[in-house]
């Protein structure tokens, strides 16, 4: 049994009023601790990116030639940054920021530490992410791929176990090059991030890229990297995980070969497996997704990426933010 208590109202004070308004106006105002001697720089002071759901944003510190490390957080996710030389520009690193495809529309900061020896210096830029248009899928699935029986819970339980384990580890060198190849010659059909309803039911979104190509075509890994696991499982099929280092994986599923091993150094390019259908898939297809340091990405916006003919357009670096103790304006998202 409950008794509803009764609370008598707080009565607070035409000066209690006026003091506390006078503290909120005065907090929003001065975002950054009012009575610290060593006030930090406002939030976002080294520029700003804006990207959608699902995009890779390409973030570069530059003019740290003696930097021993750079490494960035972005909605608690880790970025290594990696060293970039280009021919007739100054030295800078370079970080792949991924925006996952659920990460909440907003403004948020990517704090940057560059580390010198025992010394270490912190940057931050705002990112404001845009949301994306994601297409709401209906799919019809035979029963039993839908509504999982206790066993097949269980096994599925485990494979997801199997598969955090094996990426757990990133490879701490940077595999992978400018040049990423596009993994089957198919129809991309653009259903990256989609909500999926499946027999009715919502399910999970749609965490790649799926694109239709016929039983048995090649599917070329992406970049270069290390096999980290292959695997049969209910969901994916037979799969290939390749580690191209820095945080950064691409899998390809519902394949019907697979052609690697765990463990394999493979290349841009090269064959992995085969187009199939194994798994839960309606038909042959290759599931192609990307994970950038825990976000799940539009695999399709590494092809995207700035890197073609050795520069990065003007657009993809962070715009300089004046020497000023405000707040940069928030700058729209482009659609
Ligand atoms: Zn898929």
């Amino acid at each position: 049994m409950t008794t509803a208590r009764k609370q008598s109202p707080v009565r607070i004070s035409r000066l209690d009023r006026t003091l506390i308004m006078t503290a909120v106006l005065l907090s929003s105002i001065f975002p950054v601790e009012l009575f610290s001697n060593t006030a930090p720089a406002p939030k976002g002071h080294d520029g700003q990116y804006s990207g959608k759901q699902g995009q890779v944003l390409v973030v570069k510190v530059m003019g740290e030639e003696q930097a021993t490390e750079v490494k960035g957080t972005f909605l608690k996710r880790t970025i290594p940054f990696f060293r970039e030389f280009r021919p007739g520009e100054p030295d800078g690193y370079i970080g792949l920021l991924g925006i996952d495809m659920q990460d909440d529309p907003g403004t948020y900061e990517f704090a940057v530490e560059v580390k010198q020896g025992e010394q270490a210096k912190q940057l931050s830029f705002n990112v404001l992410v845009g949301k994306e248009k994601f297409i709401v899928e209906h799919l019809k699935l035979p029963k039993e791929k839908v509504d999982l029986d206790e066993k097949a819970v269980t096994r599925w339980k485990a494979e997801q176990q199997l598969v955090q384990q094996a990426l757990a580890e990133n490879s701490r060198l940077k595999l992978w090059h400018s040049n990423f190849v596009e993994p089957v010659n198919g129809k991309r059909t653009g259903i990256f991030g989609s909500v999926r309803i499946m027999n009715g039911q919502p399910r999970n979104p749609h965490n790649g890229e799926d694109i239709g190509a016929p039983m048995g075509a090649d599917v070329a890994a992406t970049n270069d990297g290390i096999v980290r696991i292959t695997v049969d499982h209910i969901f994916s099929g037979k799969g290939v995980f390749v580690d191209h280092g820095l945080g950064f994986y691409s899998m390809y599923f519902h394949l019907s070969e697979i052609l690697v091993k765990d463990g394999d150094l493979v290349t841009a390019g090269q064959i992995i497996g085969k187009v199939g259908a194994t798994g839960r898939a309606t038909g042959p297809h290759l599931h192609w997704g990307v994970k950038l340091n825990g976000a799940r990405v539009n695999p399709y916006s590494l092809l995207d990426l700035p890197f073609k003919n050795g520069s990065i357009p003007a657009n993809s670096i962070a715009t300089p933010i004046p020497e000023t103790p405000s707040v940069p304006e928030p700058v729209p998202v482009k659609q």
